[in-house]
C-alpha cells in the first residue's frame, strides 16, 4: 500500500532523505493560498493514488509565477482530475518551491528481494532514464562511500563527477542514497521506494518527487 503523504514525509525526514519544501493541498483555492505564502516561482502538481507518471498527463505544471498563474495552474489541475476520473481514487495538489538545478536527475529506488531482502538501486532519473539506462544495485543500508562507489559505477557517474565544469557532487548525491538506503529501518514493512528525480541545487540534492510503499 502506498503511503500517505505525511507517513512518506515523515519517513523520508527521519531516514534523512532532503525533499524540496513543499506543502500538500487538499484542492484548488489551498493550492493557490501555499503559492503565495511560498512567494516564489512554484511547482504545482496533481496527485493521487492512480496516477503514477504525472508529467506524462499534464500533472505537472512547472515555474508558476504570481498569484494569477497559481490561480490558473490550480484550477487547470482540479480540471485535469475531473478528466481523469480520479475522484474515487482521491486527490490533491502539491505545490512545491521551483528549484534551480542542473540538468542531470538521479534516479534511487529500494525494493524487497526475497533473497537479498531490501536493495538499493541507483541510475539516471528524470528525463535521462533512455539515454542512460544502467544501473547500481547493493543490498541495504549502504555507507557515503558505498553509495559513491555505486554511482561512479554508472554512466551518470561521469555526469556526477565534475563533468564540463560543473562541481563534483558525488559524495552529496551518495549520501542522499545511503540516507534512503537506511528507510527499511524506519519502516519496517517497506515493499518499494521511489525517489525519482533528486535533483542538484546549488545548495545540494533534493528529492522533488517521491513515492514509498509498505505493507
Ligand atoms: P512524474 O515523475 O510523476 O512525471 P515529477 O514530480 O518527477 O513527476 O516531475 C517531473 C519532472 O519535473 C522532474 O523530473 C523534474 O525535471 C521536474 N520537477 C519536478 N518538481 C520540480 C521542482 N520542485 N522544481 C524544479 N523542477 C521540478
Ligand atoms: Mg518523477
Amino acid at each position: 500500500m502506498l503511503l500517505n503523504y505525511d507517513e512518506m514525509a515523515k519517513s523520508l525526514s527521519a531516514a534523512g532523505v532532503p525533499l524540496v519544501k513543499e506543502r500538500l493541498a487538499a484542492d484548488a483555492a489551498e493550492a493557490v493560498a501555499a503559492a503565495d505564502e511560498f512567494g516564489v516561482p512554484v511547482v504545482l502538481k496533481l496527485v493521487s493514488p492512480a496516477l503514477v507518471h504525472k508529467s506524462d498527463v499534464g500533472a505537472v505544471l512547472l515555474d508558476v509565477r504570481g498569484h494569477d498563474a497559481a490561480v490558473e495552474a490550480a484550477g487547470r489541475l482540479a480540471e485535469l482530475a475531473s478528466e481523469l476520473s480520479l475522484g474515487v481514487a482521491g486527490w490533491q495538489i502539491l505545490v512545491q518551491e521551483m528549484v534551480e538545478s542542473t540538468t542531470i536527475e538521479v534516479f534511487a529506488g529500494l525494493k524487497r528481494d526475497p533473497v537479498f531482502g531490501p536493495i538499493v538501486v541507483v541510475g539516471a532519473g528524470g528525463r535521462l532514464v533512455e539515454l542512460l539506462p544502467d544501473r547500481a544495485i547493493a543490498g541495504c543500508p549502504v555507507t557515503t562511500d558505498e553509495a559513491a562507489n555505486m554511482l561512479r559505477s554508472t554512466a551518470l557517474g561521469k555526469a556526477l563527477g565534475g563533468y564540463r565544469g560543473q562541481r563534483d557532487v558525488i559524495d552529496e548525491v551518495a549520501g542522499v542514497v545511503a540516507a534512503a538506503s537506511r528507510l527499511p529501518e524506519v519502516i519496517p514493512g517497506l515493499v518499494e521506494a521511489d525517489l525519482n528525480p533528486i535533483v542538484i541545487t546549488e545548495h545540494g540534492p533534493l528529492v522533488v518527487d517521491a513515492r514509498v510503499a509498505a505493507e
